[in-house]
């Protein structure tokens, strides 16, 4: 996986975020501020517009200006968050032209880390890490088992499908929903829902690339 498929996978999710833009507003308008799809669709707009003005030659440069154009265009908690966890990955990546399997599981694994950090969550507690930590978990065990790519990136998406359906059932403990506290639990988590679009989108790119 090179440059242009890291910056495919970024186009990806340029036009998923877009097109599912309202349905993660109304999540978010169920348990916070109904501004999680117009928070996400304008950073990654932002991230287009910079990634096609730069040159980005690595996998790595790719990444690191996807989180730094989020951080500085997104307001509300999951700009920082999303932008950590891009700037972790590409940090991890560093400046070699390619990333293999392994390469990017490690990617993925400092990603999370970065968001565990930021935001203080832990698994359980009605976030994005409760779709992402169980993802990364399952994409880590399928690579380190010699699994093919398609596998792999099947195992990442259903942990992906699975955490974050299992938000609906969870109470909100951090970020703006924990102020809901139990009227938190019925509604699926905002955050969750669109780290599962960002991981379908890197399965879909994959996919294409191995046709
Ligand atoms: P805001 O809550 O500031 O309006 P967004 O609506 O863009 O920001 O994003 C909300 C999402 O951010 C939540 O659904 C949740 O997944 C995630 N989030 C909020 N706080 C945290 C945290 N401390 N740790 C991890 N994720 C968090
Ligand atoms: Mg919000």
């Amino acid at each position: 996986m090179d440059a242009e498929f890291f910056r495919a996978w970024i186009a990806e999710i340029a036009a998923v975020i877009g097109a599912q833009r309202d349905h993660l507003t109304q999540l978010d308008a169920a348990i916070g501020d109904a501004d999680h799809g117009t928070n996400l669709a304008r950073g990654f707009t932002a991230v287009q517009q910079a990634l096609a003005a730069g040159e980005t030659p690595t996998p790595g440069s790719v990444l690191l200006l996807t989180g730094s154009t989020l951080i500085s265009k997104v307001g509300g908690a999951s700009g920082p968050l999303y932008g950590t966890a891009f700037r972790r990955a590409a940090k991890a990546l560093g400046d070699k032209p390619e990333a293999d399997l392994p390469a990017l599981a490690e990617a993925l694994e400092a990603a999370l880390a970065g968001v565990m950090k930021l935001g203080a969550a832990r698994e359980g507690e009605k976030t994005m890490v409760d779709a992402l930590a169980p993802a990364v978990a399952a994409f880590s065990a399928s690579v380190a088992d010699g699994a093919p790519a398609p596998a792999a990136f099947a195992a990442l998406t259903d942990a992906a499908d699975a955490g974050a359906h299992g938000t609906i059932a969870l109470q909100a403990l951090k970020g703006r929903a924990s102020y809901l506290g139990p009227r938190s639990v019925g509604h699926e988590d905002p955050g969750a829902a669109s780290t599962v679009l960002i991981l379908h989108a890197l399965r879909d790119v994959a996919a294409r690339q191995e046709r």
